[in-house]
């Protein structure tokens, strides 16, 4: 398994070289609004520590990222009166991965409707107000 990039694009938004809409953050995970939303409220989790994906991920990291993303996974629901909430986690391209650090898909989900297809930008200002929503219901 190739080794991990420090340039990978979510290693630039931890460092905040590139700018993302920011919900949720502790000290070893991040979560913010995927910039191509597959269902209204769409966001990752990642660690702010450096791993490919769950290949080379230690326990740690991994056990941290699941509480962030079980946290959130509450918050989306509420958020947007969720029937359901759907993860997904890619490894390594054969395995559907684009982004090569951790991370952990959450899309809340309703009832009889299907997730819209990938690699459709979603609109900005609808993405802020979602993620201001999934704020609120973390307080
Ligand atoms: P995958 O590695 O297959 O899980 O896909 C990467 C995901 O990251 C896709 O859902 C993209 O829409 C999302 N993504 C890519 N670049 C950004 C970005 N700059 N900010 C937020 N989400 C992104």
């Amino acid at each position: 398994m190739p080794s991990y990039d420090p340039d990978n694009i979510f290693a630039k938004i931890l460092r905040g070289e590139i700018p993302s809409t920011r919900v949720y953050e502790d000290e070893d995970t991040l979560a913010f609004m995927d910039i191509m939303p597959r269902s209204d409220g769409h966001l990752l989790v990642i660690p702010k520590s450096p791993c490919r994906n769950m290949l080379d991920a230690t326990p740690e990291q991994l056990s941290a990222v699941m509480a962030t993303v079980q946290k959130l996974s509450h918050a989306v629901k509420h958020a947007f009166e969720a029937d359901g909430v759907t993860i997904q986690q890619f490894n390594e391209a054969a395995g559907g991965q684009e982004v090569f650090h951790l991370h952990f898909h959450v899309l809340p989900r309703h009832e009889g409707i299907s997730m819209r297809p990938p690699g459709n930008m979603g609109d900005f200002d609808l993405i802020a107000e979602h993620a201001e929503k999934i704020r609120k219901a973390l307080n």
